[in-house]
């Protein structure tokens, strides 16, 4: 049996727990209550458990970016990669996403690291989704999403 050693520069591991701000505590409570509550719920059990889990914690802190979005900034993303510039990132018209529903039937995460930069790291996303899954099958995730298009960072019910 070969083994392979994988090449690539050994990063110092970060042991410092990312902290969120009380400003940035509070806007995610309020993104939070725009969501579902089957949503919101499923989102704190895994938050609870992230968070319990010693390696997962330092890898990161679970944030909700965005949850209910109204259909005007819904057009604006539509816009994007069509009619002005950036990359595709939706494919969903105004007041067609789960994001544009009332509660929110969607809610997109990032994690927020010990250096204070956001990541949308497919790996931790994924971590993160199984979690989600576990607390509510009825949530699915962006990443799970057939077809070429994944969004990761997107949950939904
Ligand atoms: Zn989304």
């Amino acid at each position: 049996m070969e083994t392979t050693r994988l090449p690539g520069p050994v990063v110092a591991p970060v042991r410092a727990v990312p902290k969120l701000s009380s400003v940035q505590q509070r806007i995610q409570v309020a993104r939070l209550a725009q969501a579902e509550p089957s949503l919101g719920s499923a989102y704190a059990q895994a938050l609870a458990r992230w968070m319990g889990d010693p390696v997962l914690r330092l890898a990161g802190v679970p944030i909700v970016t965005e949850c209910y979005r109204n259909p005007a900034r819904q057009e604006e993303l539509y816009a994007q990669g069509r009619t002005k510039p950036g990359p595709i990132v939706t494919y969903k018209r105004g007041g067609e996403s789960t994001h544009n529903r009332w509660p929110s039937r969607a809610l997109d995460v990032a994690l927020l690291l010990a250096d204070g930069e956001v990541s949308w790291s497919g790996l931790l996303l994924s971590k993160f989704a199984r979690l989600m899954k576990a607390a509510d099958a009825r949530v699915h995730w962006g990443g799970d999403f057939p077809g070429e298009f994944k969004d990761r960072p997107h949950f939904e019910v």
